[in-house]
């Protein structure tokens, strides 16, 4: 279906005036200034994450509002308030303190989205305490490795995920001086060489004085998905806070009286700056559901939990496509004011799925692990571009570049001003949740810059209107009879046939043309893969995207396989096409 180019915003869009509605002129703002005066600060100077999402609002008016609330199927709903959350984490803190994990220190924390994780990872950091979430779905490598690489001192799990997962690890992992245990029955653990958490934390006092950490001390520690690769960890810092806090309300509107749930895991960058640190900083309700994704149930969690602001991911937005609107029919979202999504270029189709089916358009936005924060993003402030992440926010400097090194030299770059030409998307470097450094990789780090400017490793356009489009990871683009095509636009396509549900495109070697572009489909239910699809699909391909473009070959599979993030990993599918090792499968979801 053709459909316009640009969705202009309407009243009925914006169901709260929005926090901001001059693109331009808040622009022309130092907003990272404004923000540094809009939070607190330490009475001795310096400024803490922890504190500024919590304690500053525990000693508000926001006491008692419920900061977390907690639901399952299994149990009722737990619901902290922003005063309850600063006691548990001062406990936590004190803890910390006791057992002499200090500033600088790390801890890891691996669980379910259980309250013990988000009170761990905000009580360590207001201890100064470094800290890494990882996905409790990891398997004893992943966590191992990443414990190793990271030096953690302390590791925050259950007494079900410790004995399954880290148990035959530990004589493995030399610098782990603690593991915390939080019993899944509700009770007390007894488990050798562990501690246990209720006991602890009935014993640590209500009370703690932040510890006086600065903008540039460490505060997070996350490793990257890893599409492409081995993870790195990127190391972030307190004043990252100011990125998390501007972005909260220029990217996702938040509203002190929203209730909004953010469907990303902790483990993931995006579960930790979206899913617990920026919302706490508005001062909202935040949602976290503890199940894993059920198309009927995220409606009904729409509808009864009331939710204003929704921040998910394509992947979801495409397994609800999936499941047809009938089901989203069946619920009406009358309080859900914004939508947003991020981790994967967002297909047209899906931007218009929301419109159509939640009454809102998605709205995408742009970030990675080492941004720390959001940086590129359709806003309530402008018109979306469907397909487009939209613009850069206030505070950010974007452009795209062509290089100009020769191989194996330093990054060496040139801005490409012409508009809608494709290259390297840059950021002018100084933002303040920038990360600070690829743990034990100091080589590696200094790659990412040319001059002033990140390298993001991802190709874009920017269009005359400043709009940015992604074309691909640099890695995934594929070279074919001299044209550079980029997977995202011809998954794009592939997914406006009624059919498909998902797409992943690669490059497949080819001694003519240098690759041919190879699609892997799955299908929406009540579809069959048959040739007669296969060729309809091809069909459709080739007369939107032209014979140069469009794919060769269409494999149909029941699933793509996806990082725990959500990202389609084409490395993983090229590999399996070519037969070639798998390399790093440590992130790949449903694997070890
Ligand atoms: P991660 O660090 O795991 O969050 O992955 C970051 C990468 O995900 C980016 O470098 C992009 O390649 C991709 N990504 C994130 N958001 C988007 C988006 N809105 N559109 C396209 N790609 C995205």
């Amino acid at each position: 279906m053709e459909r316009p180019s640009v969705i202009h915003k309407t009243a009925s869009d914006l169901r709260l005036p929005p926090n901001w509605n001059n693109y331009e002129g808040e622009r022309s703002v130092d907003v990272w200034d404004v923000a540094r005066r809009a939070l607190q600060g330490l009475p001795g100077g310096g400024l803490n994450i922890g504190f500024e999402a919590v304690d500053r609002h525990a000693a508000s008016a926001l006491r008692d509002r419920t900061a977390l609330r907690f639901i399952s199927r299994s149990s009722p709903a737990i619901d902290l308030s922003y005063g309850e959350l600063a006691r548990q984490t001062n406990r936590f803190a004190n803890m910390l303190r006791g057992l002499s994990v200090g500033q600088g220190d790390r801890l890891f924390v691996l669980a379910g989205r259980i309250p013990e994780l988000y009170v761990a990872v905000l009580g360590a950091l207001k201890n100064g305490t470094v800290v890494t979430p990882m996905f409790s779905a990891f398997g004893p490598e992943p966590i191992a490795t990443r414990i190793n690489l990271g030096a953690g001192q302390v590791l925050v799990t259950t007494d079900v995920l410790y004995k399954r997962k880290v148990k035959q690890m530990r004589e493995q992992m030399p610098t782990l001086r603690h593991v915390l245990l939080v019993a899944e029955d509700g009770g007390i653990t007894n488990e050798p060489d562990t501690l246990d958490w209720v006991t602890l934390m009935a014993s640590a006092p209500d009370a703690f004085n932040t510890v006086d950490t600065q903008p540039d001390d460490p505060a997070l520690l996350h490793f990257t998905s890893g599409t492409t690769g081995t993870p790195k960890g990127a190391l972030h810092v307190h004043g990252a806070v100011v990125t998390h806090f501007c972005t909260g309300r220029y990217a996702l509107d938040l509203h002190p009286q929203d209730r909004y749930w953010c469907t990303a895991d902790p483990g993931w960058v995006t579960g930790t700056s979206y899913g617990i640190i920026a919302p706490l900083l508005q001062g909202v309700t935040s949602l976290i559901d503890r199940e894993e994704f059920d198309a009927e149930r995220w409606y009904s969690l729409l509808e009864q939990e009331r939710i204003s602001v929704w921040y998910t991911a394509p992947t979801a937005i495409r397994m609800l496509m999936k499941s047809g609107p009938e089901l989203a029919r069946r619920h009406s979202y009358p309080a859900l004011r914004f939508v947003a999504s991020v981790g994967e270029p967002l297909n047209p189709e899906a931007v218009w799925w929301g419109k159509e089916v939640l009454g809102l358009p998605i709205h995408d936005n742009w970030w990675q692990t080492e941004t720390g924060g959001i940086m590129i993003a359709n806003t309530p402030a402008f018109d979306i571009k469907p397909g487009s992440m939209g613009r850069p926010l206030p505070g950010i400097e974007a452009c795209i570049v062509e290089h100009l090194e020769a191989e194996g030299e330093p990054p060496r770059v040139r801005i490409i001003d012409t508009p809608d030409v494709e290259g390297e998307l840059a950021l002018k470097s100084g933002w303040p949740s920038m990360f600070r450094a690829y743990l034990n990789n100091e080589a590696r780090y200094r790659k990412c810059f040319a001059g002033d400017l990140y390298l993001t490793g991802d190709l874009a356009r920017v269009d005359a209107d400043g709009y940015y489009w992604f074309v691909g990871r640099a890695d995934d683009v594929i070279k074919s009879a001299g044209h550079l095509i980029g997977p995202f636009e011809v998954e794009s396509v592939l997914m406006e046939h009624p059919a498909v549900a998902e797409a992943g495109v690669i490059g497949k070697p080819d001694p003519i043309v240098g690759e041919v572009v190879k699609a892997f489909v799955s299908l929406k239910d009540g579809y069959q893969p048959d040739e007669a699809l296969r060729m309809d699909i091809m069909a459709h391909a080739r007369k939107r995207l032209g014979a140069a473009v469009a794919p060769k070959e269409i494999a149909f599979l029941p699933t793509l396989p996806r990082t725990r993030s959500g990202k389609i990993m084409r490395r993983l599918l090229k590999a399996r096409e070519l037969g070639l090792p798998e390399g790093d499968t440590s992130t790949l979801e449903g694997g070890a």
